[in-house]
């Protein structure tokens, strides 16, 4: 087969695979075959620009970031539509119409919670993707668009229309992002909603690519064929777009009501984030005779569910201290239900936030979840109020190692300024530990709290001390010889981490994963970052004034620095290599992990395939490169020995790391 044939297939049957997966929800493929066949089409590409279809999913991210969004004028207004909030509002919509059509019947849709998105297709084609702005001139974000796979890029016929729909984020990948941004100590995204236009805003689409989005059209322009909005959804249905398959008919006030009421119960159930239902009339030609107000059509109206809430009795204000001394406010009040789960606690995020409501511990008070994500008090019932109540005084003292806290000018926390606090020394041990940054897997929170009140680790340089106290740690309940040597070694291997690794576990303000991934970019040691000036550092794209004055006054301070050292001394690696994807160890290969390795978890081992060039695979095939058989590899082993694949152990795969080190140095 010639490439231009090659490329063709590909095309086609990747883009048949991505369509069964992300609109029709039935993958045929694994995942890693479709990759394979993707990498297929990548290589082919890039030897043969020429043969590149219009259509070729690897089109969908674009290699340039925006500098800002161009402007379009919507040629037809992206009007906002009317919401009522009663089932009467809604007889009253349909006695309206029947005035006009007295037999006009109407098509329910579920209210997507996400942002409108508009979509220009010329001869079959994608050609324009835009927001929907202020309504009559929008955003456009073709190259965004396309990251996101229920949209087509090509139609499967070639006629020029345009469609409209909402481009939402899924329950799921909300709660990803969010875990992800908590990780890297960024704010959370409040609800599926923000998180979605937040993401389309980006001006690079690798980002946008990242995050999942999804896309259901509703609307379509331009197509002579339909009269019909239900015809309309099967039409979009059939070129190629994932519609939402919840939409009814309805030929009256009752089938429209029992829609409402069906949804209102069993909307947590979605996947995907709704607020309401929109309710159409169903033939589209009587729309100019039932006419616009000045904003939105009269032909259309949406009945919003309320956010639900529940009322509740706040019992007390508590104080969490956080690894940086931040001191925060929680409510805990009488569990309620909400949104499918109990809640019994929220943030009151800090005083500011608190004496803003006057909140006071007795009242009864009114709780919501925000996007049904995450609990917040938003209210309080005064006319429930107590007599006695008295107002929320914030506490002047930490109240677990009793110093004065301490709020500065323009900032809205209190800080526990003692680097002694015990609150604050767990909360530094169980970040410098966890996965996103040193990933000593064995050393989980509860273990590390016993070991911080048994003595053993007071600091964090004491874990890489913990070896000395074998003994001891073998005589703890519950913990054999042979946990504590997996903690041990655990830690062992942990000291090798790249700087970037260390640095996020150190815990400096302001700095989270990605920050400090960028500053060793910068500065491939400790030694350079530590004299690093804030002019030096402002100088580096991403890193602002906050960012700069933050690094420079922790290595200002000779506790932090004394601890660097004894970490050094105690063999953990203070210098970063650079993730080399050419010339690595594992350049260009895919690598298969099986079995149980000794000195390594998968991800350390993966990781480090990873920063030498290579990529994993969960399954052995014939585009299997290289397979690392650890103890007890099973039928992958097997499978890899009958394709003649080449395999090494972990002796070898330590020698062919150690061995691109040595040239390296
Ligand atoms: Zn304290």
């Amino acid at each position: 087969m010639d490439a231009k044939e090659r490329i063709t297939t590909l095309t086609r049957l990747l883009n048949t695979y991505a369509y069964q997966y992300y609109v029709e929800d039935n993958p045929q493929i694994s995942d890693f075959e479709y990759d394979q066949l993707y990498q297929e089409l990548v290589t082919l590409e890039k030897q043969y620009p020429q043969y590149a279809l219009d259509d070729s999913p690897t089109k969908r991210v674009a290699d340039k970031v925006l500098d800002k969004f161009e402007k379009i004028t919507h040629v037809v207004k992206m009007m906002s539509i009317d919401d009522v909030f009663s089932i009467g509002e809604v007889e009253k919509f349909v006695e309206d119409i029947r005035k006009i059509n007295p037999n006009a019947i109407f098509n329910c849709e579920l209210k997507i919670d996400g942002l409108s998105v508009s979509c220009i297709y010329e001869n079959g084609l994608l050609k324009v993707a835009s927001t929907r702005g202020n309504g009559t001139v929008g955003e456009i974000v073709t190259d965004n668009a396309k990251t996101i796979h229920a949209i087509p890029l090509k139609l499967t016929k070639p006629i020029s229309i345009e469609a409209r729909g909402e481009i939402f984020m899924p329950k799921k990948s909300l709660l990803k992002l969010n875990q992800e941004r908590k990780e890297e100590g960024l704010d959370e995204f409040q609800n599926c909603r923000n998180a979605a236009s937040g993401t389309i805003k980006s001006l690079d689409s690798k980002i946008v690519a990242k995050r999942n989005l999804d896309n259901f059209m509703y609307t379509l322009l331009d197509d002579k064929g339909v009269v019909t909005q239900d015809g309309a959804l099967k039409e979009l249905e059939e070129l190629g777009f994932k519609v939402n398959k919840e939409g009814r008919v309805c030929h009256d006030v009752q089938e429209i009501s029992d829609y409402i009421e069906y949804w209102r119960t069993h909307k947590d159930d979605l996947p995907y984030p709704i607020d309401g239902v929109v309710i159409k009339v169903n033939e589209l030609n009587t729309y100019d005779e039932i006419g616009y107000t000045v904003k939105s059509p009269k032909w259309c109206i949406a009945f919003k569910y309320p956010a639900e809430e529940a009322s509740s009795i706040l019992r007390s204000i508590t104080f969490q201290v956080g690894r940086t001394g931040v001191v925060t406010p929680v409510a805990n009040f009488d569990t309620v239900y909400i949104s499918g789960t109990d809640v019994s606690r929220a943030t009151l995020h800090n005083e500011d936030f608190i004496k803003l409501r006057d909140i006071r511990v007795g009242d009864v008070i009114k709780v919501r979840k925000s996007g049904e994500i995450i609990p917040e008090v938003f209210a309080v019932d005064f006319s429930k109020r107590k007599a006695d109540s008295k107002p929320f005084q914030m506490i002047e003292y930490c109240p677990v190692c009793g110093s004065k806290l301490v709020r500065n000018d323009g900032e809205a926390d209190y800080f526990c300024l003692n680097p002694n606090c015990k609150a604050r020394i767990l909360n530094s041990l169980i970040h410098f530990a966890s996965k996103p940054a040193m990933n000593i897997e064995s050393l989980g929170d509860r273990l590390i709290e016993n070991f911080y009140n048994l003595g053993f680790i007071k600091s964090i340089p004491d874990i890489y001390h913990l070896y000395e106290k074998r003994d001891e740690l073998i005589k703890l309940e519950k913990l054999g010889e042979k946990s504590v040597d997996n903690i041990l070694s655990s830690i062992d291997v942990s000291k090798s981490n790249n700087l970037d690794k260390v640095l996020f576990g150190l815990g400096i303000r302001n700095v989270g994963a990605k920050v400090a991934t960028v500053l060793c970019e910068n500065f491939d040691t400790i030694d350079k970052l530590k004299n690093a000036t804030v002019e030096q550092l402002t100088a580096i794209p991403d890193i602002g004034l906050v960012i700069a004055e933050s690094v420079v006054s922790y290595f200002k301070n000779e506790a932090n620095l004394k601890m660097i050292e004894e970490l050094r001394s105690s063999g953990v690696n203070m210098s970063y290599k650079k993730r080399n994807t050419v010339d690595g160890a594992f350049a260009h290969k895919i690598v298969v992990l099986t079995g149980n390795l000794k000195n390594y978890t998968r991800e350390q081992a993966s990781d480090i395939i990873i920063s030498l060039g290579g990529s994993t695979s969960s399954s052995v095939s014939k585009k299997t490169d290289l397979v690392l058989a650890g103890e007890k590899a099973g039928s992958k082993l097997t499978k890899a020995q009958a394709l003649g694949i080449k395999i090494i152990s972990e002796e070898e795969f330590m020698e062919m790391i150690k061995a691109k080190e040595d040239v390296n140095e």
